[in-house]
């Protein structure tokens, strides 16, 4: 056809422009994961994984996978309704049933795969999904999906999602959505006050815990589990297996109804190939460890106030630390005007890198913009030495690329 845009002539131009706008985006080729990994020729100290547990390189974990193959297969063979749902997965949901405290869980073979699904089957066409401004992208994506009416309240304000929910009084259906704990501020959302406003205004509440399973409550079950939820309060639950559980995957927790809705409507369950058999057995350990080893929440919580104490005299040298209580520690640059955020951002883990200390640089559209940051994201595998090293090395970069004050890393505790 005379006129059509090559391929090559369309693309390069986004390309040029994503560069330009410093959000080109570059992969790192990594053997090992954790927070120990050899990249580009040598060692690093990662502080960017989601890999809170630590158990994404356990030993144990990777014995239960072999052992899965061999059992059930490597591969699910086809998708769960034709003839690839095993025991191994039938296994894993009751787990994660019991675990959630829900009727019935479902396993999806991504997080985003299930956002994608739970919201395109509960809504169609005119219905409200009522989104916290932060949520992640696969909800968002869902929602557009669904082809649903996006409505949002600012983050965190649960009493903004109550008057919009009160606004939005005669829709049939309406979907409040929120993170759990929220994947680049690392704040959690206060989920009683949500699920008090959806039981008043007769609306749903979905939440994406994939931050916070594993790592928060006294079980490791959550935010649910951590602010005192009764079951059932959240009535669609989302975890991903990918970040504390050290494995792949996700699942939906929720009513036998619920599950058996999105058996039949979730596009996205249907349409796939199951997750690896050997996957959703080695999870299992994954969720004995959770279960047997709490010490692994305990020091994890541990590195994290040695974060927020070292860490507290950044915001002098143009780094605030935010009120986060998670392993989420996100740094934003106080550094502002056209572009620099980002710039700032990249700068600063180049001058991290120097140090072999790999930290990401999150900049939009993954975040709002003028908030481009540092995304540091602890693990239970990291030693308290290595928090002290990433302070002194924070305190060094931001001296170095934004070049303000003098604070010295305060202290350290006896
Ligand atoms: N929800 C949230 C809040 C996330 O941060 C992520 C992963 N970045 C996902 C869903 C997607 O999960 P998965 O990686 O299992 O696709």
């Amino acid at each position: 056809m005379r006129g059509a845009e090559s391929l090559e002539a369309a693309l390069a131009p986004r390309l040029a422009e994503q560069r330009a706008r410093v959000r080109y985006r570059q992969r790192h080729t990594t053997r090992g994961v954790g927070p120990r990994v050899h990249r580009d020729g040598r060692d690093w100290l990662n502080v960017c994984s989601n890999d809170y547990l630590g158990l994404a390189g356990d030993p144990r974990l990777a014995d239960a996978l072999a052992e899965g193959a061999r059992r059930f297969g490597v591969g699910g063979g086809a998708s769960h309704l034709v003839c690839g749902h095993s025991e191994a997965h039938e296994m894993l949901e009751r787990r994660l049933a019991a675990w959630t405290g829900c009727e019935r869980a479902l396993l999806f073979s991504s997080g985003y795969q299930a956002n994608l699904g739970v919201i395109s089957a509960l809504l169609g066409r005119g219905d409200i999904a009522l989104h916290d401004r932060l949520n992640h992208a696969s909800l968002l994506d869902g929602t557009r999906l669904a082809g649903a009416r996006l409505e949002r309240f600012a983050h965190g304000d649960a009493a903004a999602c109550e008057a919009r929910l009160a606004a939005l009084e005669s829709e049939r259906r309406r979907l409040v959505i929120s993170d759990g704990v929220f994947s680049m501020d690392g704040d959690c959302a206060d989920l009683n006050a949500l699920a008090t406003h959806c039981e008043r205004h007769d609306a749903w509440l979905m939440i994406d815990d994939a931050h916070g399973l594993g790592v928060l409550g006294e079980r490791g079950a959550g935010t649910c589990d951590a602010q005192g939820l009764a079951p059932g309060r959240v009535p669609i639950l989302v975890g991903t297996l990918g970040k504390a559980l050290g494995t792949h995957g996700a699942f939906v927790a929720g009513s036998e109804t619920l599950i058996e809705a999105l058996i039949q409507f979730a596009r996205p369950y249907v349409y796939t190939t199951s997750l690896s058999p050997a996957l959703a057995w080695a999870t299992l350990t994954s969720l004995d460890v959770v279960r047997d080893e709490p010490e692994r929440r305990d020091h994890l919580q541990a590195l994290v106030a040695r974060f927020r104490q070292h860490g507290a005299g950044l915001a002098e040298v143009g780094l605030s630390p935010m009120p986060s209580m998670t392993p989420i520690q996100p740094l934003l640059i106080t550094q502002h005007g056209e572009g620099a955020n980002e710039a700032t951002a990249l700068a600063l883990a180049q001058a991290l890198e120097a140090r072999a200390i790999w930290c990401s640089a999150i900049r939009p559209p993954t975040v709002p913009v003028g908030s481009a940051r540092l995304r540091i994201t602890l693990s239970a595998a990291h030693e308290l030495a290595d928090v002290d090293r990433l302070c002194e090395a924070l305190y060094d970069a931001a001296r170095q690329v934004i070049g303000q004050g003098g604070a010295a890393m305060p202290q350290r505790a006896p």
